[in-house]
């Protein structure tokens, strides 16, 4: 069995959802929106920023322009552990979060080219590295992520969301992560290390 390829519909026309959009105009906040969720990391005066003018057809995302793909390469970033079809990725430089990892299958492709073996073991992986993470001390939630937008190569993310911390609940902990301080590089390499061994107890290597 092969699965069809699913790409984008793509036109070089706008759709009737983005001539729609308030392009260059001033935008109101929303009231009620996001930005006055307990949970936004920002105060004060903010603005929305106009939106640009769309781009069709889009540019190639990193691994289908021709260049080398950092998903199939592993220069993005260590990796902590793996098996025959996947891979957990680490980051070098520690995060603002309690920790942060990256679940991609080895060979490349997008979600929509994964094959039924791998997508039947997708669901597992997902468990398996959450609860890798639910090892550490002091985590209450770990957050999925999926967007794709840079790498066409499939790539899931994980973020810690570290317990107690409530306004650190929900949509935003990506943000947060970007302006809490970063964890000790120490501290960081010691999760990195925990989380890898953790998930090497049902199968697989950890690498560090
Ligand atoms: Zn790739």
């Amino acid at each position: 069995m092969t699965v069809e390829r699913v790409e984008p519909v793509e036109s070089a026309e706008p759709s009737d959802y983005v001539k729609r959009l308030p392009i260059g105009e001033e935008i109101p906040l929303p009231e009620g929106g996001i930005p006055f969720w307990e949970v936004f990391p920002y105060e004060g005066d903010i603005r929305i920023k106009p939106l640009d003018e769309p781009v069709l057809p889009e540019p190639p995302r990193k691994g289908e322009d021709g260049e080398e793909c950092p998903g199939c390469g592993d220069w993005e970033g260590p990796v902590l552990w793996s098996d025959e079809h996947w891979k957990l990725r680490g980051f070098t430089e520690p995060e603002g979060v309690p920790a942060q990892v990256m679940l991609l299958p080895k060979a490349h492709g997008d979600l929509a080219d994964l094959p039924p073996e791998r997508l039947a073991e997708f669901g597992g992986m997902l468990q398996r590295v959450e609860r890798a993470i639910m090892t550490l001390d002091g985590i209450a939630r770990v957050h999925i992520n999926r967007y794709g937008d840079g790498g066409s190569h499939f790539h899931v993310w994980f973020f810690a969301r570290p317990a107690g911390m409530l306004q650190l609940r929900g949509t935003c902990l990506p943000l947060w992560g970007d302006v809490l301080p970063k964890v000790p590089a120490d501290e960081w390499q010691r999760t990195n290390r925990h989380i890898a061994h953790a998930l090497a107890t049902e199968g697989g290597t950890a690498h560090v």
